[in-house]
């Protein structure tokens, strides 16, 4: 597992060169940003030193960012797990990705579902700690990105990857295998919604943290046609 610094307060840890989560400072300790692939436990809490991970925050429900959730919350007494209460469905075993009314769907992507249950829901405008969550609806219904809004980092899941460039999901070159997202007319419009805050750098799933704000997210959204 590489881990990299992210701003301020931030953590990546990158799993096989190309599946992220985030380690995010807090005063309690660590805010983990989803849980990478199974088996990615030890190497996570390791890279932890003596400082306590306090709670799991997920962006989505995919396979990448929840593998590690059962066995993490097993290890650490006490830990908290939360998502959006759309999520709530998708993450259980066996998952329900029945849409709701005036979604667009299908739900597409891993979805292995864990065995833990949310301590908690994270809506729109909340805040975990210094993260303020945003829904970010288009890569998988209930998606959410969170902005660390003491140093600008957007935790953007995969509403984004990195692949040379910042990219929205679903407009990745034809030759990038990243084609699990439901809806990317939406992931587009979610990209204008992220122009309105003070990003100041941007972290995905997948692919390295770019520096930059407004003009990172102009551009994606510049690049995403066809
Ligand atoms: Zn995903």
């Amino acid at each position: 597992m590489k881990i990299t610094a992210v701003g301020k307060y931030g953590r990546m840890l990158t799993r096989l060169g190309f599946f992220n989560c985030f380690l995010v400072r807090e005063e309690d300790g660590f805010t983990l940003i989803d849980a990478n692939l199974k088996g990615s436990e030890e190497d996570t809490l390791r890279a932890t030193g003596d400082v306590p991970i306090r709670r799991i925050l997920l962006t989505h429900a995919h396979v990448d960012h929840v593998g590690s959730v059962d066995a993490l919350m097993a290890k650490v007494p006490g830990l908290e797990l939360l998502a959006s209460e759309r999520s709530i469905p998708i993450l259980q075993s066996p998952p329900d990705l029945s849409l709701r009314r005036g979604e667009v769907g299908p739900i597409r992507g891993g979805t292995p579902g864990i065995v833990s249950k949310l301590t908690r829901t994270v809506a729109e405008g909340d805040r975990v700690g210094s993260l303020l969550a945003i829904d970010t609806p288009g890569h998988i219904h209930g998606h959410q990105a969170f902005l660390d809004e003491r140093d600008g980092t957007l935790y953007a899941g995969d509403e984004f990857g990195y692949l040379g460039k910042v990219t929205v999901t679903g407009f990745t070159p034809w030759w990038i295998p990243l084609k699990a997202f439901s809806n990317r007319d939406q992931a587009r419009e979610t990209a204008k919604k992220l122009l309105a805050y003070p990003v100041q750098r941007v972290a995905c799933g997948h692919g390295k943290v770019s520096e930059g704000g407004r003009e990172l997210i102009q551009g994606a959204i510049d690049r995403a046609k066809g």
